[in-house]
């Protein structure tokens, strides 16, 4: 294919412009040729004949998808989803839209429902991305951590790229970063580094992002584990895999390692079958002791929308010695973060504070779903036009009334334990975030 059969095929069209596979044809043609932006317009032309040409639509959100623009991807491969729900090569650009777009959480889900259907998957950029959760299924337990499937990556995104959340910014500045860049006058004032952070709070509101993000700001590798796919997925020789994980993490120091869900570690979880056995436990308190290892380099950090699960002793200094509530994002921080995801989208005037007046008690990722809404709205409407119409305020609005926050359903949970299990103060946080007095 050349630029003269692409003349031709115009040609052809100019004669018969409702020939569907022709247009089509020249569609993915332009692709071919790398010429996204043309390509866009011509499969948006054959969906202006058929609407729900899969084929048509699949070519869309390529093109979407190589022109960077990829919330609209997103939205596309959706939609596409709902036609045909199992298809790989959807859910394969649709993970990799999600990884691009930042969207870590719905991206490791993603792939990690890929795998599991299909184990041989094998994708440069999300193997890259997942690493160890990229393994064969039918792997021995005894096997341990595959080398290869242990891959960090060093995340694209900084502090810049997170809206709000100054307080938990700094004490990460302090504890963290800080100690990387002057070890000499920690070293002087007597100051032990060491010891890990605990994020913990409603979900989506940031707490995995601001993690990459940390790795991101000091140029170290970033790697992220799910302490349920540890379980889960090795189990019979966790503690070997943990402490096998630890010692990757060490050998790429400077590095963090970010470990989610990390209450399911917890002593007190009723629910054994998703909680770690005390072996496990007394393992990973010991790796973060680092008492046969140096954890120079070594910055853990955990996130947990559960931490009365978590058992005590991870909160002994050298452990998770400092933990941090991460509330939704207040006005300022919902109109920074709205700022920082519409980003590089068709936007018209749009009155930020506004929008952010309105979306009270709304996550991080609750304002993602409110873009997305109103991007598939704006969408929908382009299909006709075939322009894309820029976002305006009203959009915004309209699609944050219909979407309801995620976080109130967190606090009804957290304030019991606040109230009535607030051990040394644990929980202030959220008394003093609900406003109730002690
Ligand atoms: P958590 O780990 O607390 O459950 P995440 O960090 O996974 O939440 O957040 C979900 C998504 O919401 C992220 O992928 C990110 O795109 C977005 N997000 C949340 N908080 C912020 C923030 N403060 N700034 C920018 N994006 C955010």
């Amino acid at each position: 294919m050349d630029q003269n059969a692409i003349n031709n095929l115009r040609e052809a069209l100019a004669h018969s412009p409702d020939n569907i596979p022709l247009r089509l044809h020249l569609a993915q043609s332009l692709a071919q040729l790398f010429q996204y932006q043309e390509a866009e317009q011509e499969f948006k032309a054959v969906l202006r004949l058929s609407p729900q040409h899969k084929d048509a639509k699949f070519g869309l959100a390529k093109a979407y998808f190589h022109q960077e623009k990829y919330g609209v991807t997103i939205v596309v491969i959706e939609e596409l989803l709902h036609l045909d729900p199992d298809a790989e090569n959807y859910k394969l650009l649709l993970c990799r839209a999600y990884l691009r777009n930042d969207n870590k959480a719905e991206a490791q889900q993603a792939f990690q429902e890929l795998v599991r259907a299909n184990p041989t998957l094998r994708d440069e950029e999300l193997d890259q991305a997942f690493r160890n959760f990229h393994f064969d299924a039918s792997a021995d337990a005894d096997d341990g951590i595959d080398e290869d499937a242990l891959r960090s990556s060093r995340p694209g995104i900084n502090f810049k790229h997170v809206g709000g959340m100054d307080r938990v910014k700094d004490e990460i500045s302090l504890k963290i970063i800080k100690p990387l860049e002057h070890k000499e006058l920690y070293a002087a004032y007597g100051k032990k580094i060491g010891g890990g952070i605990l994020m913990y709070g409603p979900p989506g509101c940031g707490k995995t992002h601001l993690a990459r993000a940390t790795a991101g700001e000091i140029n170290a590798e970033f790697i992220s584990v799910g302490i349920s796919d540890i379980l889960d997925m090795w189990i019979g020789s966790s503690e070997k895999n943990l402490h096998q994980l630890f010692e990757q993490a060490r050998a790429k120091a400077p590095c963090v390692l970010f470990f989610d869900e990390v209450d399911a570690l917890g002593a007190s979880r009723s629910d054994m079958r998703q909680s770690a056995g005390r072996q496990l436990i007394n393992q990973f308190l010991s790796e973060l002791d680092g008492v046969d290892a140096n954890n120079d380099g070594l910055l853990v950090i955990g996130a947990t929308n559960a931490p009365w699960h978590m058992d005590p002793a991870f909160r002994r200094p050298g452990r998770f010695d400092r933990i941090l509530f991460v509330e939704p994002p207040d006005q300022k921080g919902r109109e920074a973060i709205l700022q920082i995801m519409l980003a590089g989208k068709p936007l018209g005037k749009v009155d930020l504070s506004s929008v952010a007046k309105k979306t009270e008690g709304f996550s991080g990722a609750d304002l993602q779903a409110v873009i997305d809404r109103c991007i598939e709205d704006k969408l929908k409407a382009s299909f006709s036009t075939g322009i894309p119409d820029p976002i305006a305020t009203k959009d915004l609005l309209k699609a944050a009334k219909v979407h309801k926050a995620t976080t109130r359903e967190w606090f009804n949970t957290a304030r019991n334990y606040a109230l009535y299990a607030n051990e040394s103060g644990l929980y202030d946080d959220i008394l003093s975030y609900l406003k109730v007095k002690k």
